[in-house]
């Protein structure tokens, strides 16, 4: 608390907060009715996407409020950075997980109890034991804060059941202030979360979920690791940035692969053992320019600000998957980009993971649809960003001007005739052969195994040569996307009709596709453009040394000291002295006060 604010009104103290330890004007979107709901002791529910802004609505209520507020984080791993960023920003912050020695906890569990907190950052196993329950009703609290509150609810995709614990707060403490914090949220998911932890009495504060820095490209095609690095290099040359892929295998392919081509590239995956695996997400987070190449197990509250882009090798199983993993570029709100490249391959393994799966029908019925809404995102032919968000719920009334659909709308054929032809071919054939198979057929390709068959005797042999086999095969998936086929669940994706394709058979449905040319292909390698404008390079370039010095010496992440964003602004602004300095965005009391000098010293050494 800022003694010298105390006698003001809450509000007023709240922005106080802001501009003095934050370094921000003003609060963004409902970021002031969040933070009241909490001074006046009520419960809230915040959605907001990745870069929003949720931090300080628990902060800053923390900080004013008497007592500690208490943190329920799933990310042990990050507590340690996230502590330390506080701290940095002079925040009275600790955290409490089974990483500590004893002795350091007791240090911590003596500062909770002389009420020298402000913030307290602990897991949810942690504050699931009794012991530590106890010491909280001996502490003064403040609030407590349910980060990651989707963790919570078995429809979504990170389920722990550990959260499902946390309802006893409410019913321990039921006069502490709650506030429950997600990125990911449909309906139903935000349903549960209420349901689960109690919050029916909860204020609710939906943002929008546009990430209107994000440029969104999705593409289909060969040589997909290709088109990675021709990706990478025409926009993200020096850039941070996350590559998903579905295997590990997959993993340690591209980043050696990455490697060679001269970047620094770190594999990251569930195989690995533990201290190699945080060690590459510390070098991710304290260096500058590491890509990381990962499953799905990395990423969740990385809050590092200046990740540029994030590509996927494979396609995820969902939307809410894409949009969180996408979300985790550019949440400093600078410019950023979201790349996904598929093929045939991950329609046909995406569907049969959803088949094989054991779980029951309800839920499969659920992952199906699920997957269908992240195939349609891929093919359609409109904007993208109208259809994220349209899943979340929300309505863009304008297309967006910012995604590749939008930039270079794709040209759409009607490929009814030559759908008929595919499906008449699986027919023909027996509904048992797999989509190359189908494709000489079709082609009239001569092949030991097609005369074997007789299959190059029956009508539909050699009836389809005015398409090439990308066409052919870009066909074949999007039939198999839009439900017309459905592919066997054994190794050889034997396809066969569903009931879908019967009235386009019948010749009662006509069918327009996304059309695949070369030129498009060319296309997708092409810059898409967003990318930081550095009006001064070698100013940035000596802000940046600085910042890297400064990180190390306090062994914290350079963006820790101060984020791109407000280099950027000390570029623009050019201050002289620490006044002018205190203007800029994201230069609080404490930080103007530790590093101001050293950041004006280089400024003027420039001029
Ligand atoms: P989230 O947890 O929602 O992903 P954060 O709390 O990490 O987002 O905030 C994202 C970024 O926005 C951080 O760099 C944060 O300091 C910054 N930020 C938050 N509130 C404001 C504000 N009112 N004005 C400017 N920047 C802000
Ligand atoms: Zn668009």
């Amino acid at each position: 608390m800022t003694p010298a604010s105390s006698d003001l009104p809450t509000s007023a103290r709240a922005l106080d907060l802001l501009h003095s330890v934050f370094g921000y004007d003003r609060f963004r979107f409902q970021q002031a009715n969040i933070i009241q709901t909490l001074l006046d002791g009520g419960d809230a529910l915040v959605l907001m996407p990745t870069g929003g802004g949720k931090s300080v609505c628990f902060q800053i209520p923390a900080m004013i409020r008497a007592g500690v507020g208490i943190v329920i984080s799933p990310l042990i791993a990050l507590m340690q950075d996230q502590v330390d960023a506080l701290k940095t920003a002079g925040i009275r912050a600790d955290y409490m997980n089974s990483t500590q020695s004893s002795a350091v906890r007791a240090g911590v569990e003596k500062r909770l109890l002389n009420n020298e907190l402000d913030l307290l950052y602990v897991s949810p196993e942690r504050l699931n034991t009794s012991d530590f329950i106890t010491l909280l009703q001996r502490s003064c609290l403040a609030l407590f804060a349910i980060d990651e509150a989707h963790c919570v609810s078995q429809w979504g995709h990170d389920f722990r059941s550990d959260y499902l614990q946390l309802k006893l707060l409410h019913q321990q403490f039921p006069q502490v202030p709650r506030i429950a914090l997600t990125a990911t949220a449909d309906k139903r998911t935000r349903e549960e979360i209420i349901q689960q932890l109690e919050l029916q009495q909860a204020r609710v504060f939906i943002h929008s979920f546009d990430r209107a820095n994000i440029f969104y490209r999705i593409s289909e095609g060969q040589n997909n690791r290709d088109r990675l690095w021709r990706f990478i290099q025409a926009n993200h040359a020096g850039d941070a940035g996350i590559v998903y892929c579905l295997s590990r295998k997959r993993v340690e392919a591209i980043a050696d692969w990455l490697h060679l081509k001269g970047r620094i590239a770190l594999p990251y995956h569930a195989g690995m053992d533990a201290d190699t695996r945080a060690q590459h997400q510390h070098r991710f987070l304290a260096e500058e320019g590491v890509i990381i190449v990962a499953t799905i197990a990395f990423g969740m509250g990385i809050d590092k600000p200046d990740v540029r882009f994030v590509a996927h090798l494979n396609m995820p199983k969902t939307i809410e998957a894409y949009y969180q993993e996408t979300g985790r570029a550019g949440r400093d709100g600078l410019p950023a980009n979201a790349w996904l490249a598929y093929g045939m391959q991950d329609v046909i393994s995406l569907r049969q993971i959803s088949q094989q799966s054991e779980a029951s029908e309800e839920f499969k019925r659920n992952q199906h649809r699920k997957l269908d809404s992240m195939l349609g995102l891929c093919e359609q032919v409109t904007c993208r960003r109208q259809t994220l968000l349209a899943y979340f719920d929300e309505t863009l009334d304008q297309a967006c001007g910012h995604c590749d659909n939008c930039t270079e709308p794709p040209t759409t054929w009607d490929a009814t005739e030559a759908a008929r032809k595919a499906l008449s071919c699986v027919f023909r054939t027996g509904q048992r052969f797999g989509v190359n198979y189908l494709i000489d057929v079709l082609m009239g390709k001569p092949q030991e195994r097609i005369s074997r068959n007789r299959h190059d005797q029956i009508s539909t042999w050699g009836i389809g040569t005015e398409l090439s086999m990308n066409q052919w095969r870009s066909l074949f998936r999007q039939l198999l996307v839009y439900g017309y086929l459905e592919s066997d669940s054994d190794q050889y994706g034997g396809m066969r009709l569903t009931q879908r394709a019967k009235p386009l058979l019948g010749g009662n449905e006509n069918l327009m596709l996304r059309e695949v040319s070369p030129v498009k292909q060319k296309l997708t390698s092409r810059s898409s453009r967003p990318s930081l404008e550095v009006t001064d390079q070698t100013l940035f370039d000596a802000l940046r040394a600085l910042r890297k010095s400064l990180a190390d010496d306090l062994g914290v992440p350079p963006y820790v000291i101060f984020h791109d964003k407000s280099l950027l602004e000390m570029i623009d602004a050019l201050p002289t002295n620490l006044s002018e300095m205190a203007d800029i965005s994201g230069v609080g009391a404490q930080k103007l006060e530790r590093f101001g000098q050293a950041f004006l010293t280089v400024i003027k050494q420039h001029q």
